[in-house]
Order: structure tokens, then C-alpha cells, then sequence
């Protein structure tokens, strides 16, 4: 067998990716790996920098939803906590026959609260997504 690019030249052995006999010229090694130089070294090269591409930006994305995820849990006790404290407030205030300060204090405090349960799932969702990706991550 002779070298696919140097017909007059022997083949010292096979590409692994192409498997095209190789000369002492054409042979590189990619991965400890026989290859031809050129083209199937610059495709092993570049496959491998897509993986490692794809990976970084899994472990990024992994990162945002867990920040996200911490953030939106933050806010959540954050709005729960304030709303819980003026619909606590509004009930005083409308037993102290304060009705409208009490009624409009009771909806801010809904709203704060409703604003809140709506972070926390959020929050879960981004969770459930970071978890996913991390999944994605080690199964690839
Ligand atoms: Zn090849
Ligand atoms: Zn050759």
C-alpha cells in the first residue's frame, strides 16, 4: 500500500480517522493517534474545541440557573416575608376601625405575596434546570 497523496511513496500506516494509507510526510499523531496532516488533524482539532465549547458554556449555564435560582428563592422570602408583615398589619388596623388604611394595606400585601409565590417558582424552576443541564452535562 502507497501513500494516498504521494502514490510513489510506501505507506508507513492507516489514518484512524479516514483510514487512508500515510506516508512518512503526510503522518501527524492527534490523541496519540495515527492521522493524516491536514485535514483529519484539523477536524479531530476542531471537533475537540467544539466539545470543549459545548462544555464550558454548560458549566456557565449551570451557573446562572443556580445564581438565578438563589436570587429568585432570596426574593421570595424577601416579598413573602414583607407581604405576610402589612396583610398581619392591615388586619390590626381594620380591627382598630381603620378599614381603608387596613384594606389597602391587606392588598399591597397580597400583591407582595402572590409577587413572592410567583419568585419561588421561579426560583424551582431554575433549580430544576441547573439540575438538568447537570445531568446533560455528565451524561455527554
Ligand atoms: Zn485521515
Ligand atoms: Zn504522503
Amino acid at each position: 500500500m502507497n501513500c494516498f497523496q504521494h502514490p510513489q511513496k510506501p505507506a508507513v500506516g492507516n489514518c484512524t480517522y479516514c483510514g487512508r494509507g500515510l506516508c512518512q510526510d503526510c503522518t501527524t499523531v492527534v490523541d496519540g493517534k495515527l492521522s493524516c496532516r491536514g485535514t483529519c488533524q484539523q477536524e479531530t482539532t476542531r471537533a475537540r474545541r467544539i466539545l470543549a465549547e459545548t462544555e464550558a458554556t454548560t458549566s456557565q449555564r449551570k451557573t446562572i440557573y443556580e445564581t438565578s435560582s438563589k436570587v429568585y428563592q432570596r426574593s421570595f422570602v424577601f416579598f413573602a416575608t414583607i407581604g405576610i408583615l402589612l396583610i398581619v398589619l392591615g388586619i390590626i388596623l381594620l380591627f382598630s376601625s381603620a378599614e381603608v388604611p387596613g384594606a389597602i394595606l391587606i392588598g399591597l400585601g397580597l400583591v407582595l405575596l402572590i409577587n413572592g409565590v410567583g419568585m419561588g417558582r421561579a426560583g424551582k424552576k431554575m433549580k430544576a434546570l441547573a439540575a438538568q443541564v447537570a445531568t446533560q452535562g455528565t451524561q455527554s
